[in-house]
């Protein structure tokens, strides 16, 4: 079994009814910290991040290439880091907590479909490795500023690969999404546009991402032979030998027991294989590669322990356990009905007795974390885990109802660090102002 594919953070055990994370106990985590608290265990990040590297190890030339996206601090970044990932990014502030967490620029990409002129700037003067340019107006503007900075900027180029493999249906269920990236039929011209007059953008390759939560490892197999085909393409018509193949992220991870994503290896094998025979087919060298899981890497490794409140029964229709928060510190299942499973970390041997609705404590009818869950007897103050929020959860937090934002804990080796310290009421006022003429 490959880390993905756990439910629960690798070192989770269970001493005297309690939770324990990294080998601490997260009810005692709960009451030194406060909740809502996120949870990150370190062993967890390493183990997959091993997994990731074993499966490709034989490859000449490979990048693995984190999602910045899916958590982005300095803590984790470092770890990342020492584990030899390199960084995607998306946005001025990703690049900027890289930069802060000392990470060697050269190792980080800058991927999005809309960078601003400010963004890009910033990357060009960090000097990032890599820009993963989007559409045209992008290159224009990237050029434009290379340019009148007298530098050249290495980039791929986004390509949407979708459109030529719609016969399956995990294309047309959408799992590409056609906002992001040159469409092969607009390959040649943006091509012939770096080689005739954008001449401060040095073109190194292609990149595809195919989606995220992805359990059909057929989906990268496909792909990859798209890009070995593309790359084999412009080496015959522009004369041009691209030697970089960025293949994405979206390994998908395991919420629930429903969820059954296939291991890093599974993935692997099937680029591989994938790789093998385009490369014949095609008669080209195999090119580097760049791998960018997000959530795959960083899901399993946390946790969100909440306090129980309040409680609502409604007789012949269910109970609902409110908690102390939801949709701000975890929007997915308000957003796209995500299913997460959870225990009451103070309870972890009791029977469970009864089904139970998990309800945020946020003004929307919609907030609600976890429907009908099987849990022992819950009371208030109660310590309840939600599994499997590392990703997108910190990352898509928001401050709705005026909530500050949760604490992050980093555990390892039983002990426990505070890496993002909770928003205090002051946070939440610091950047507002009442302008003169209201304070008469
Ligand atoms: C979001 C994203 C990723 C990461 O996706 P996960 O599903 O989190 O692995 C990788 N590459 C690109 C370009 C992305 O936009």
């Amino acid at each position: 079994m490959s880390t993905n594919q756990s439910l629960r953070p690798v070192t989770a055990e269970i001493v005297e009814n309690h939770l324990f994370i990294g080998g601490c106990d997260t009810v005692e985590l709960a009451h030194k910290y406060g909740t809502p608290l996120y949870v990150i265990d370190e062993t967890t990040i390493r183990k997959i991040c091993s997994e990731y590297k074993e499966a490709f190890k034989d490859y000449h030339n490979i990048h693995m290439m984190y999602a910045c996206k899916s958590l982005c601090n300095l803590a984790v970044l470092k770890i990342l880091d020492t584990e030899g990932f390199g960084f995607d990014t998306v946005s001025a502030g990703e690049i900027y907590t890289a930069y802060k967490a000392g990470i060697n620029m050269k190792k980080v990409l800058f991927n999005g479909n809309n960078k601003s002129a400010k963004e890009i700037e910033l990357a060009l003067e960090y000097g990032i490795g890599r820009f993963s340019v989007d559409n045209f107006y992008e290159a224009e503007l990237l050029n434009r500023i290379a340019s009148s900075k007298n530098t050249k900027a290495d980039i791929l180029l986004r390509i949407t690969p979708g459109i030529e493999c719609h016969t399956h249906d995990y294309i047309q269920t959408g799992q590409i999404d056609s906002k992001f990236g040159f469409n092969l039929n607009l390959i040649d011209e943006i091509i012939n546009l770096i080689k005739t007059e954008y001449k401060n953008l040095n073109l190194k390759g292609i990149h595809a991402h195919i989606g995220s939560q992805i359990f059909e490892t057929r989906s990268y197999y496909d792909e990859v032979e798209i890009l070995i085909r593309e790359l084999a393409r412009i080496k015959e018509v522009h004369g041009i030998t691209l030697n970089e193949m960025n293949i994405g992220g979206g390994l998908g991870v395991k919420y629930t027991n429903d969820d059954t994503p296939p291991s890093v290896a599974e993935l692997a094998r099937a680029v591989t294989e994938a790789m093998k025979k385009a490369l014949d087919k095609y008669a080209i060298e195999e090119p580097v590669i760049y791998i960018e899981p997000g959530r795959s890497i960083i899901s399993t490794s946390g946790i969100t322990l909440y306090t129980a409140g309040s409680k609502k029964t409604i007789p012949n229709v269910r109970k609902y356990i409110a908690l102390d928060g939801g949709m701000a510190d975890n929007p997915r299942p308000a957003m796209y009905q995500a299913k997460y499973t959870a225990d009451v970390a103070n309870k972890m041997n009791n029977p469970k007795t009864e089904f139970v609705t998990l309800a945020g404590r946020y003004c929307e009818s919609g907030d609600i974390l976890i429907e009908n869950i099987k849990l022992p007897n819950i009371e208030a103050g109660d310590i309840v885990c939600i599994y499997n929020t590392g990703a997108y959860n910190y990352s898509m937090a928001s401050n709705y109802n005026r909530v500050e934002k949760p604490a992050m804990v980093l555990v390892n080796n039983s002990q426990s660090a505070m890496i993002v310290s909770r928003e205090s009421l002051d946070d939440l006022i610091a950047r507002e102002s009442i302008p003169d003429r209201l304070r008469k």
